[in-house]
């Protein structure tokens, strides 16, 4: 009795992924056997890893094995596995209905540039067969219900029907009626070339179903007739290399006039692969071009990786890695839901899992890889692996191998640095996390420095280029180099010859937070308190009178600034500049505050908590500041004072790196400056009406005003 076809729309961002995959002028289009090739696998481990826990799986099938087999009289290409195959309703919800994040994702990338052949990274590759195919046919057996037959020729619907066809065991096949201009696909030569391109360390055999001519003796007065037809069939592409044969025959004619040879041809399945998996073999076989098609086929990337270690660990506990670090970083490689398709797990040669997470710390998420335990039960389960105390040593040997992967790269100059521009926020997250190898994630790190211009210096340069007596490491953290490098605080340190770290990646501000110091050297902010500049006896001596003589002028700015500021006190970190303001040794930066209030979701709570007080610090040799204190010392009340002394705080909140409050209390201050640079004198009266108040005036003293400066 045969069963009604069903017809379904595709989901919409589907069917646009197709129309744009059928209509974007594309050549590679070979990608697509990779694809399926891929799925065919991915079904086959599903099915070997179902089989662990129940062995009953394997009963209808017990063979695990991708066919290709190509098909001249009707121009079809056909994949076939025996893997787990798909019910009825994964057939409609995988193949149609039901859209992945990577669907949008990946018609987002090809809009900004992407290549096609990227497909696989989002996770749709199936549709990659309408590059080559004007209609597919999806015939599949899942141990859990009929066999059932997809079809689609890409026109926004496709139809499921029960398949009374000849019956699979288990498993799918992949029938693409290809276009046209595609048949080359039918070649076995470029199939076989594909396969070894693309294809070569897939896990199961991949069997090509090819023709076979053999020489095969018949006697003459047999069947000779029909050995001509035979011998016509063969195509003209063959007769070159026939020729010698009839001479041969002719001689044999002599000898036994009775036999005659003839070509036979046949068809057999021919393995393209070589299955053993390329971590078991010695990595001195194994060729620079074998580790990268290993690592292409491992995670669809279509560039070489940057850098591979191969190894095993014996002894109590055996295992076998593979690990690559890519060229570049994954779109996504920070979004947290995203599965991780990061390292494979096997347990001897069985895959288990794609994305297991108790083998990495998360800030290694860009390293790609397998893991082949020796140990580890085979029907381990999602559930135990937290606990599990062989998955601890696998990990820390993981991260103890990457960490001498890194330190390997670091001696090609070139390709540390595009390791570093890819990785380093994961190596500084990495500092932050792991505190067993932060030492040697310090080595890896490099910095802009005030002295390094374009180049970038490790903590190791530093130290060896560190002035005679210089006893910590400075830096400062900011929004940008361009931003840190004429900062105010860099004066004093520029002056006396002292190289200053630019930590200016936002991730820096948490990064620094662990390490206090390096190699004995402490590490210390130009832009906090507790900056101790060594001093000469006489730096010393000027310092002790210039406190005293500016004490008067330090408490009228406190007292005028309020809970603004902590403390106003004479600087020795400024050399030019009239100010700074500087925040406590534990506290935020102005950086570290801007980098918070820029968090949305972050707790405000915390916020007043962690801002630090500020102290201001003035600078006795700038004029403005010495004037100002000549005013001050005249009359303490002196109105103008006060306002030039908020203006002096809220310019320096802007070159300290912080943000205003109130801007415009801060403009109107500028624009009556600027009036009286200009001699702008207009009516008093009318002028009040215009201005905000100033930050006095809200204290009660309306009265306070610019104009009363002259
Ligand atoms: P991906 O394989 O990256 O998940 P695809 O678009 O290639 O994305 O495939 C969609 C889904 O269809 C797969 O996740 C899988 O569940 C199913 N599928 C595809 N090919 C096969 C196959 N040969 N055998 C069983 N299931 C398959």
């Amino acid at each position: 009795m045969s069963q009604q076809e069903e017809v379904f729309a595709f989901n919409a961002d589907i069917h646009q992924l197709m129309s744009l995959i059928i209509n974007t002028f594309y050549s590679n289009k070979e990608v697509f056997l990779r694809e399926l090739i891929s799925n065919a696998s991915d079904a086959l481990d599903k099915i070997r890893y179902k089989s662990i826990t129940e062995p009953e799986q394997l009963e209808t099938e017990s063979q695990m094995q991708i066919k290709i087999i190509p098909d001249k009289t009707n121009n079809t290409l056909t994949l076939w596995d025996t893997g787990i195959g798909m019910t009825k309703g994964e057939l409609v919800n995988n193949l149609g209905t039901i859209a992945k994040s990577g669907t949008k994702a990946f018609m987002e990338a090809i809009a900004a540039g992407a290549d096609i052949s990227m497909i696989g990274q989002f996770g749709v590759g199936f549709y990659s067969s309408y590059l080559v195919a004007e209609k597919v046919q999806v015939i599949t057996k899942s141990n859990d219900d009929e066999q059932y037959r997809w079809e689609s020729n890409a026109g926004g619907t496709f139809t499921v029907v029960q398949d009374e066809g000849e019956k699979l065991t288990r498993g799918t096949k992949i029938i693409l009626h290809l276009k046209e201009d595609q048949l080359e696909f039918l070649e076995e030569r470029r199939v076989k070339d594909l396969v070894k391109k693309h294809s070569e360390f897939i896990g199961f055999p991949i069997d090509l179903y090819v023709e076979k001519s053999k020489d095969k003796e018949v006697t003459e007065s047999d069947d000779e007739d029909k050995d001509k037809e035979k011998e016509k069939k063969e195509g003209d592409d063959k007769k070159d290399e026939e020729e010698p044969k009839i001479e041969e025959e002719q001689e044999d004619k002599k000898k036994e006039k009775k036999k005659k040879k003839i070509k036979e041809v046949t068809h057999e399945f021919e393995q393209l692969n070589k299955t053993k998996p390329i971590w078991m073999r010695k990595a001195e076989d194994i060729t620079k071009e074998e580790y990268s098609s290993f690592y292409k086929s491992l995670t669809n990337d279509w560039e070489d990786h940057l850098s591979v270690k191969h190894f095993s660990v014996e002894g109590q506990l055996e295992f076998k890695a593979l690990l690559f670090v890519p060229k570049r970083a994954p779109f996504d490689l920070f979004e947290q839901k995203k599965k991780k398709n990061n390292i494979k797990l096997y347990v001897r040669r069985v895959f288990i899992m794609d994305d297991c997470e108790e083998l990495i710390p998360e800030w290694l998420g860009f390293i790609k890889g397998v893991v082949d335990s020796e140990d580890l039960p085979l029907n381990i389960s999602r559930e135990t692996l937290q606990q599990n105390k062989i998955l601890k040593v696998i990990k820390k040997n993981i991260v103890k191998k990457c960490l001498e992967m890194f330190a390997e790269i670091q001696e090609n100059a070139e390709d540390y640095k595009k390791f570093y521009e890819q990785f380093s926020k994961n190596l500084k997250l990495g500092i932050h996390e792991d505190a067993t190898n932060r030492t040697k994630l310090c080595d890896l790190l490099r910095f802009h420095t005030s002295k390094s211009g374009e180049d970038q210096i490790s903590f190791k340069d530093y130290l060896a280029r560190m002035k005679e007596g210089q006893k910590d490491i400075y830096y400062i953290t900011g929004e940008s180099r361009a931003a840190v490098q004429n900062s105010p605080f860099l004066e004093s340190l520029k002056k006396r010859g002292l190289e200053v770290l630019y930590l200016v990646d936002p991730i820096d501000e948490y990064m620094v937070q662990q390490v206090k110091d390096y190699d004995g050297k402490k590490l210390k902010s130009c832009t906090k308190e507790g900056l101790d500049l060594d001093e000469t006896e006489d730096e010393k001596k000027k310092k002790e009178e210039e406190k005293a003589k500016f004490e008067p002028l330090c408490k009228l700015m406190k007292d005028v600034l309020g809970d603004k500021v902590e403390k106003v006190v004479v600087s020795t970190r400024i050399d030019e500049s009239p100010c700074v303001l500087v925040t406590g040794e534990y506290g935020w930066t102005a950086n570290m505050e801007r980098i918070m209030k820029a968090q949305a979701l972050r707790d405000s709570s915390m916020t007043s908590y962690m801002v630090s007080k500020k102290t201001m610090e003035i600078n006795p040799k700038n004029p403005i500041v010495q004037e100002l204190r000549k005013k001050a010392e005249q009359d303490q009340s002196d109105k103008t004072v006060k306002d030039l002394i908020w203006l002096l705080f809220e310019t320096s909140l802007l070159t300290s790196g912080f943000s205003l409050d109130e801007a415009n209390t801060f403009a109107s201050r500028i624009h009556r400056m600027i009036k009286l640079g200009l001699s702008i004198y207009e009516d008093e009266n009318k002028e009040d009406d215009d201005l905000p108040p100033l930050a006095e005036a809200k204290e009660g003293e309306a009265n306070s005003k610019m104009e009363e400066v002259d």
